[in-house]
């Protein structure tokens, strides 16, 4: 899923004119799960702003606004109150935000409340979030017992341990373990460490060029 913060506060206000009338856009998923645009947030943030004289228009939280289909349904049923907005708030990721940009055929002004971090795995507390890969288009983790060393390795090593690892802590952020210090321990259970004995070729960057598109047949 997608990992996002709120903005502080007085970032979001800061782009808003005196008396602004607000329709707000929540995210029934990923910014529901991480308590950046859910209801409890969306109406949360309505009563601040109303609190600090802005008028809010409506509100919707569409399961996945990043879903062109979904969020031009639900921009649809809200025509009204968005038109009587004279912009729309978006507590959702950086993807939630860009369709509702392509999908509003009202084309509204934009506010962004969130920031978008990372794409993460939620712990079974539901409440810590991890960056575990970072799509970088060709997944190595059959040769890395399923421990990602593009993301979980600070310097992204294909090929490691570096030299700085230290009782199996990372020498950039000794908070963390060393991705292949855990990577090494995992396929030695496995018994296999041959796996690190082949060199792998650097990485081929031409699968992360932006942006990017897939388009099924
Ligand atoms: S190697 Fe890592 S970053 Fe690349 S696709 Fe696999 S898990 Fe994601
Ligand atoms: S100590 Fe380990 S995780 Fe940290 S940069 Fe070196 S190889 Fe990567």
């Amino acid at each position: 899923m997608i990992i996002s913060e709120p903005k502080p506060w007085e970032e979001i206000v800061s782009h808003l004119k005196k008396g602004e009338k607000i329709f707000i856009v929540g995210c029934g998923e990923c910014s529901t799960t991480c308590k950046t645009g859910g209801e409890r947030e969306v109406l949360e943030v309505k009563q601040k702003l109303e609190k600090e004289g802005y008028q809010i228009t409506g509100f919707v939280i569409p399961k996945a606004p990043c879903v062109s289909a979904q969020i031009k349904l639900e921009l649809s049923k809200n025509k009204k109150a968005i038109s009587e907005a004279d912009s729309i708030l978006v507590m959702a990721c950086g993807l939630g935000g860009q369709s509702v940009k392509i999908n509003d055929r009202q084309q509204k002004p934009l506010h962004i409340a969130t920031n978008t971090l990372f794409m993460g795995g939620v712990d079974s507390t539901g409440l810590g979030f991890f960056e575990y890969c970072s799509a970088c288009g060709n997944c190595v983790l059959e040769l890395t017992a399923g421990i990602c060393p593009i993301t979980r390795c600070a310097k992204g090593l294909l090929n490691g341990p570096c030299g700085g690892q230290n009782k199996g802590k990372c020498e950039v952020d000794k908070e963390k373990d060393c991705a292949w210090v855990l990577i090494y321990e995992e396929l030695k259970k496995q018994g296999e460490l041959d796996l690190l004995k082949e060199i792998k070729p650097p990485r081929d960057y031409t699968k992360k060029i932006h942006p990017q598109a897939l388009i099924l047949k």
